[in-house]
């Protein structure tokens, strides 16, 4: 069986006892015969920043260079509120997925029929929800130059953000989205806005152009404000929905609220695919590092195991494993299991360490 080159890095807060329980799940996975790893680990951000004085050391970003795939706790808390700018923990993150050129953001935004009245929504609303957003991660208004705030003559000030996109941005964020409808439903909506920007205009000409090599995938460009609306009136009528960084930024947010909790989001950062066929990918939970719960044992690890199964699916083609730890967290919901913060009030929550074994014990039930 293939061994893959897995490069763990928990960061701080809740990361490390995440990142536990997801050590835990790669052992079931290796005794159970459906996964085989090879297993590296390092630092990033604050536990970095107070072992080597940066929040990634060139070692580091060596190690992640030349793994297979990585996964990621979370970085960040109030200890180092007060280090530089270009050394905070974010810093270690933001270079990873730049030198790493991850510019493909997956977040999938499932509602698991056991956690629906979890939901700001009404159930009926929400309930098998199973959209994943396409977030274009390296280009846009985050990136674009000028990006600055200048003086003017009367002494007020002027800021500016710029929008760019160039058509092989879109080509490729495009490539991924109909590429992933293909192993889902088949359907991609596409948001930008068109009717007032200039960049929307030519993502809607290149999406448009990329979908005729798809013509076994639906594409139907929707304005990015009345998508935010679609989100909320009617979520299940999207499946793949691809969009640019900062409405990406947007929706995805407001999807994630559809789903219940932060504590349940996964997310895959990929880069692009190379000669050999691989690519760079990165796997995280959608949270922070929790400093408010971190130690306590509170902490979800389900974020972090999806992470986990996205990174089975998407780097390793590994499909049914993927599949049979997906439904180990859905049936582990079924029994009731819920850590602190998603249970009903009333109810005795369990440990991240208890829900981590009670996957893992459904985990090895089904395979
Ligand atoms: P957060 O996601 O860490 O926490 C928000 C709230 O959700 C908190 O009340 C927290 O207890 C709860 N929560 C988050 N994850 C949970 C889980 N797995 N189980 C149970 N409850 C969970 O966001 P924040 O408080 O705004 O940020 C805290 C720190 O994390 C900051 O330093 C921030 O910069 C950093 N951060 C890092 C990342 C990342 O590493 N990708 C992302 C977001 C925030």
């Amino acid at each position: 069986m293939t061994s893959y080159k897995l490069l763990l890095l928990p960061g701080d807060g809740i990361g490390p006892e995440v990142m536990a329980e997801v050590e835990k799940v790669i052992g079931a996975l290796d005794a159970l015969g459906l996964a085989r790893f090879e297993i590296e680990r390092d630092l990033v951000g604050g536990s970095a920043i107070d072992a080597h004085g940066k929040p990634l050391t060139d070692e580091a970003l060596a190690r992640a260079d030349a793994a297979d795939a990585i996964l990621l706790g979370a970085v960040g808390g109030p200890k180092w509120a007060d280090v530089a700018y270009e050394i905070r923990p974010e810093a270690g993150l933001l270079r990873l997925r730049k030198d790493l050129g991850l510019f493909a953001n997956l977040r999938p935004a499932i509602c698991y029929p056991a956690l629906a009245d979890a939901s700001a929504l009404k159930r009926e609303l929400v309930e098998g929800l199973d959209i994943m957003i396409v977030r274009e991660l390296t280009g846009g208004v985050y990136f674009g130059e000028p990006k600055e705030i200048t003086t003017l003559p009367d002494g007020s000030k002027r800021a500016v953000d710029t929008q760019v996109y160039t058509t092989a941005e879109i080509e490729r964020i495009a490539h991924v989205a109909f590429d992933l409808a293909r192993k889902r439903s088949g359907r991609v909506a596409s948001a930008e806005k068109h009717n007032v920007m200039k960049s929307g205009v030519l993502w809607k000409e290149v999406v448009t152009k990329v979908h005729a090599d798809y013509s076994d995938v639906t594409l139907e460009h929707v304005l990015a404000d009345n998508c935010a609306m679609q989100l909320v009136r009617r979520p299940k009528q999207y499946d793949v929905l691809v969009t640019d960084n900062l409405f990406g930024d947007v929706l995805s947010d407001v999807a994630a609220m559809l789903t219940g909790s932060l504590g349940m989001l996964p997310s895959a950062s990929l880069g692009a695919v190379d000669a050999k066929g691989s690519r760079k990918a990165l796997y995280e939970p959608v949270h922070g590092s929790a400093p408010d719960i971190a130690g306590k044992g509170y902490a979800n690890p389900i974020a972090m195991i999806g992470s986990l199964a996205m990174c089975l699916r998407y780097s390793f083609g590994l499909g049914e494993a993927a599949d049979l730890l997906d439904s180990a967290v859905t049936r582990t919901l079924a029994s009731g299991a819920r850590t602190r913060d998603i249970v009903a009030e009333g109810t005795t929550p369990i440990s991240t360490s208890e829900m981590g074994d009670a996957i893992i014990r459904e985990l090895k039930h089904a395979a």
